[in-house]
């Protein structure tokens, strides 16, 4: 038995694929305890992946509804995947503090190569590979390990700024880095940043989740399955989160995930149960 519950996942008020009311059958059709909804943040600028401001009051409402019709079956929480994209807009703001949210994931997937704000200005490390190369071209000169010390340097900045609760996909940077000339992931220039972001997420007492998202497909766990003994060292609550896109992924790639974290000497995983996070036993 392992904890059956997700608490990082997109829905129609972002770029999910159905509405949350079909993640939630879904979840309870596979036994889940407990389902957590993350739709990506508002930015400063519309994307087709993001939610807008408008709609966040109808976000909210839609949640409150499911949590209260199927309350007797699952525990429902409602959430942002928030994007840390430079000390002005980030997780911390007044605006992201003050939403009546039960948790918050902090996640890159921009980083700004110039000002203002603006999606044309952003070296995207998510979505396609082209995108991701051509940036690498044109903002780094070719250089990964450029691009890797950004990333770092960003995701340092992120746990330093405050107002999310977990690490989310903490090093989804190699997703694509990987497929880069000189990229090397056991490299010190790569492990170092790395480290340091570990060391002030157990400082700061946040959580890392295991973001399952690529694992069946791509054999890519985040963090990279080769490394998660780190965070067992610092002692890094982390739970098991699939960031499903479509309904019948809720599920997707957790019992590996669980199978991994036992075999590195993973104990709990950190879990909401009635609203508070709690050391659950993994078992066996
Ligand atoms: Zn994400
Ligand atoms: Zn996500």
């Amino acid at each position: 038995m392992i904890p059956l519950s997700n608490y990082h996942s997109h829905c129609t008020f972002c770029d999910g694929r159905s509405t949350p009311e079909d993640f939630v059958r879904f979840a309870i059709s596979k036994g889940f305890r407990a389902y957590g909804f993350s739709s990506h943040a508002p930015l400063p600028f519309e994307t087709f992946w993001n939610m807008s401001k408008e709609d966040m009051p109808e976000y909210l409402q839609e949640i409150e509804r499911l949590k209260h019709k199927y309350k007797d079956q699952i525990e429902i929480y409602v959430a942002l995947e928030i994007d840390y994209l430079d000390e002005t807009y980030n997780a911390s703001l007044p605006y992201f503090r003050e939403l009546p949210l039960d948790y918050r994931i902090g996640s890159i997937h921009f980083l700004p190569a110039s000002l203002p704000l603006l999606e044309k200005n952003m070296v995207c490390i998510d979505g396609a590979f082209e995108n991701y190369r051509l940036s690498l071209d044109q903002v780094y000169h070719g250089d990964i390990r450029k691009l890797v010390e950004h990333y770092f340097d960003t995701t340092l900045k992120m746990i330093e700024a405050g107002g999310i609760d977990i690490v989310g996909h903490i090093d989804k940077v190699y997703m694509h880095g990987e497929k880069c000339s000189g990229f090397s992931i056991d490299a010190d220039w790569y492990q170092k940043p790395f480290d340091d972001c570990l060391h002030l997420i157990a400082e700061k007492g946040l959580m890392v989740e295991i973001n399952t998202k690529n694992l069946r497909t791509k054999r890519q766990l985040f963090p990279n399955m080769a490394y998660i003994s780190k965070l067992q060292k610092l002692h890094i609550p982390v739970m098991v989160n699939s960031d499903c896109h479509y309904p019948d992924l809720v599920n997707d790639g957790r019992e590996e995930a669980f199978k991994l974290l036992l075999q590195t000497g993973f104990e709990t995983t950190r879990e909401l149960v009635n609203g508070l996070w709690e050391d659950i036993p993994i078992q066996r």
